[in-house]
């Protein structure tokens, strides 16, 4: 993967800010839990549940650190409102092609902010009668936390920042970045004020 000061193609000095988690120390983290649901889950079969896009890159490194016999599956969401975070509306725009009644599902999840996304897919997913379902998430941003969700698993705790890099997006781009940055403040700036004027005319 490719790190800031490597790139040659992607103009990105505008936009991220400084590194909050080098790709060694994501690494680390994710062996360590790795191991750890390796042995919470002893005996048993795994179905992992892989929230698009942005888990993408997690949950690849992840599976490679459970000694389980698992399988995966894709869920993608939206969720709509005016900001970068997202809002309460949620709908399923893609479903799983697994049935999950008496299975063990993990969710593994790029950042868990206001938890909306996430309640509504849990709520969902129980519905269709799993044996457990688990959340395990690279970040978890409680300060922002508005619903009650058992997380069992995380990697990192976040306050509030906005960020991009091993998975996670600001329009679509650098999720091929090894590390997790900081957005600048002065780009949420400008997309705030380009909103408002929009949103003026
Ligand atoms: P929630 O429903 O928990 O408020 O929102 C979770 C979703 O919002 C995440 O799956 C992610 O897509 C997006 N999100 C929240 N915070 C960030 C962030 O700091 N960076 C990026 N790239 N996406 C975020």
């Amino acid at each position: 993967m490719i790190e800031k000061n490597n790139q040659k193609n992607i103009n990105s000095s505008e936009i991220l800010g400084r590194i909050l988690f080098p790709g060694a120390e994501i690494q680390k983290k994710v062996i360590e839990l790795g191991n750890r649901i390796t042995l919470d889950y002893k005996g048993k079969e795994l179905l992992i549940v892989c929230i698009l896009r942005g888990a993408v890159i997690f949950l690849t490194d992840l599976i490679k650190h459970i000694d389980l016999p698992l399988s995966i599956d894709f869920m993608s969401i939206s969720s709509y409102g005016f900001n970068m975070h997202g809002s309460g509306l949620v709908k399923i725009t893609k479903d799983l092609d697994e049935n999950i009644e008496g299975r063990h599902v993990l969710i593994v999840e790029d950042i868990i902010d206001t938890g909306l996304t996430l309640s509504y897919m849990i709520r969902n997913l129980k519905a269709r009668e799993p044996a457990s379902i688990e959340i395990c998430t690279l970040i978890d941003r409680a300060v922002r936390r508005i619903t009650d969700l058992k997380i069992k698993y995380y990697a990192f705790k976040l306050e509030e920042k906005y960020v991009v890099g091993y998975g996670l997006d600001y329009k679509q781009k650098y999720r091929n970045l090894e590390s997790i940055y900081e957005l600048r403040t002065d780009t949420i700036k400008k997309d705030i004020e380009t909103l408002k004027s929009t949103l003026n005319k």
